[in-house]
């Protein structure tokens, strides 16, 4: 290796937007959702140790977590999991109080002990992706935001960066527009759509194995995995072009 910086990718000849996943791309909040991943799945699998007698297997997050939850909306992250340890629940419905055996009750169950904790720590945008956001838009690119979250507006907010997106399409354009959650690339399309963006002349950046899969399916011109903690090999089997570990690295 010679050291030398590589060139920045994302230039106005090749792109003409860029679609940004939200929780650990945009803002700190992805271990913050892990952690409480883990802390309702624990509670719950405890829960069902001493009903049945199955052995406890806590959730991990490296594993479970990564595989089956990270970066899919939460109900669908709820069974993917409980279908990894060979637990079929009943979907039960959305709006099922947070301490029901269904899959929209645990799935409500997070989202509980995540708003609790958005309440408490408040949100962090990191610096590096936001100055890339500044660098890209001076050069005439259009910026979007896509994610599974439901929480979108809140945590934009939060970190004081909701004014930057014109285009978003968040858990609640999903669920509403009856779109397939990612690994499926409806919300990627839906946003590259809505800002008239061929996705071929579009970015896709992802932290999550099911983000990096939708954007390879589908089709964008470039998918860049944000591999914070040393997971590059991963989302490169699974659809990102290039790694970084910050979004400062592609600054010019
Ligand atoms: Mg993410």
């Amino acid at each position: 290796m010679s050291g030398e910086k590589a060139p920045n990718p994302i230039t106005r000849e090749k792109f003409d937007a860029v679609l940004f996943d939200l929780d650990g791309v945009l803002t700190a909040t992805a271990h913050v959702h892990a952690t409480c991943w883990k802390k309702m799945f624990d509670e719950y699998l405890q829960n069902r140790k001493s009903r049945t007698g199955e052995p406890f297997q806590p959730f991990e997050i490296t594993t479970d977590y990564r595989l089956y939850v990270d970066g899919k909306p939460r109900f669908d992250g709820v069974r993917d999991f409980l279908r990894s340890r060979g637990i079929k629940l009943s979907e039960g419905t959305p709006d099922d109080p947070p301490q029901t055996e269904t899959v929209c009750g645990l799935g409500n169950r997070k989202n509980e002990l995540i708003n609790a904790v958005l309440e408490s720590d408040g949100v962090e945008a990191y610096e590096g992706s936001l100055a890339l956001i500044r660098q890209i838009r001076r050069e005439g690119i259009e910026v979007a935001v896509v994610t599974s979250s439901q929480n979108c507006d809140a945590v934009l907010k939060a970190a004081g960066i909701a004014n930057i997106f014109k285009v978003r399409v968040d858990g609640n354009v999903i669920h509403d527009q009856n779109l397939s959650g990612k690994p499926a690339p409806d919300g990627f399309l839906a946003a590259a759509k809505t800002l008239g963006v061929d996705p071929k002349r579009a970015v896709v950046v992802e932290d999550a194995i099911s983000g990096v899969q939708a954007g390879r399916n589908g089709g964008f011109g470039l998918v860049i995995g944000v591999a914070r903690k040393g997971d590059s090999d991963e989302l490169r089997k699974h659809g990102a072009d290039i790694i970084v570990k910050d979004l400062g690295e592609l600054l010019d």
